[in-house]
C-alpha cells in the first residue's frame, strides 16, 4: 500500500530438515516462475530454521532466484561462551537479508520481553538485515477489547533506541495469537483497525516519513483464499504466514495475491 512493496514471508518453525528445504525452495521457485510472479512487486521471503539457511543460500545463489531469506531468531551477543545461539554476523555472512524477532512463539515458550526483542533488533540491523519486529495481543486481550493498546506498548518497547530512519526500512508484523495455527483468521478489518494504530504510532513517535516506510505485516492463518481481502486494506503490507508456508503452492498462491 502507498507506495511501500509488499512483503510476503513465509515462517517455517521447527519443520524441514535441509533436504526438504531445498526441494520446497525449488518448488516454491518453480511455481512462481509458472505464475509469472513479479519479484519487483511483491517480495518473497523464506524463513527456515536455522540448520536449513546454508542449503538454501546455495539453492537460491545456485538457480539465481529472487526469493530472499532470513532467520527466525538472533543473539543479542557478538560472539563468545553463549551455548546454542547464532549471533547477528553468522547470520549476515550466510546472506540472510531478514530476521524475526519476538515472534510470539519465542516470547511464549522462552519468556522474550519487549526489551531483548528490542536488542535483536538493533543487532539484525546493525548487521545490515532487516528485523521484522512481532507483536499480537492473546485472546484475553482481545476479548477484553484492549488489542490495540496492548499491541502498541509492546511496539513502544520493541523500537525503542531507533532512529526515524531506521524506523523507516523496519517491518513490523501484527499477529493475533489467538489467530495463529487456528484457522482463526482475524478479519481484514481485525488486521487493518491494529495496523493503523500501529502505524499511527509510528508516526507520532518518530514521524510521517517513518509511518510511510514502515511495512506492517498481518500474521495468522494467512491461506491463498483470504489473503487478497488482507492485502486490500491500506495499512497492511504484507503478511507473516506460518502453516501455509510449508506448502509450495499455497504460499505461492499467497505472494501472487494480486
Ligand atoms: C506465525 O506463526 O507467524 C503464523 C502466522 O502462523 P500461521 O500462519 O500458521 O497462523
Amino acid at each position: 500500500a502507498s507506495g511501500r512493496t509488499p512483503l510476503m514471508a513465509g515462517n517455517w518453525k521447527m519443520n524441514c530438515n535441509h533436504h526438504e528445504a531445498v526441494h520446497l525452495v525449488q518448488k516454491l521457485a518453480l511455481g512462481l516462475a509458472d505464475k509469472k510472479h513479479d519479484f519487483g512487486k511483491v517480495e518473497v521471503v523464506v524463513v527456515p530454521p536455522f540448520t536449513d539457511i546454508r542449503s538454501v543460500q546455495t539453492t537460491v545463489d545456485g538457480g539465481q532466484l529472487q526469493i530472499r531469506y532470513g532467520a527466525q531468531d538472533i543473539s543479542v551477543h557478538d560472539d563468545g561462551a553463549y551455548t546454542g545461539e547464532v549471533s547477528a554476523s553468522m547470520l549476515a555472512k550466510l546472506g540472510c537479508s531478514y530476521v524475526v524477532v519476538g515472534h510470539s512463539e519465542r516470547r511464549e515458550y522462552h519468556a522474550e520481553d519487549d526489551a531483548l526483542v528490542n536488542a535483536k533488533a538493533h543487532k539484525a540491523l546493525a548487521a545490515g538485515m532487516t528485523p521484522i519486529v512481532c507483536v499480537g495481543e492473546g485472546l484475553e486481550v482481545r476479548k477484553a477489547g484492549e488489542h490495540v493498546a496492548y499491541t502498541v506498548a509492546q511496539l513502544d518497547g520493541s523500537l525503542a533506541g531507533f532512529t526515524a530512519e531506521q524506523i523507516a526500512s523496519l517491518v513490523v508484523a501484527y499477529e493475533p495469537v489467538w489467530a495463529i495455527g487456528t484457522g482463526e483468521v482475524a478479519t481484514p478489518e481485525d488486521a487493518q483497525e491494529v495496523c493503523a494504530a500501529l502505524r499511527a504510532r509510528v508516526a507520532e513517535s518518530f514521524g510521517d516519513d517513518a509511518a510511510a516506510g514502515v511495512r506492517l505485516l498481518y500474521g495468522g492463518s494467512v491461506k491463498a483464499s483470504n489473503v487478497a481481502g488482507i492485502m486490500a486494506k491500506p495499512d497492511v503490507d504484507g503478511a507473516l504466514v506460518g502453516g501455509a508456508s510449508l506448502q509450495a503452492d499455497e504460499f505461492g498462491g499467497i505472494c501472487r495475491f494480486y
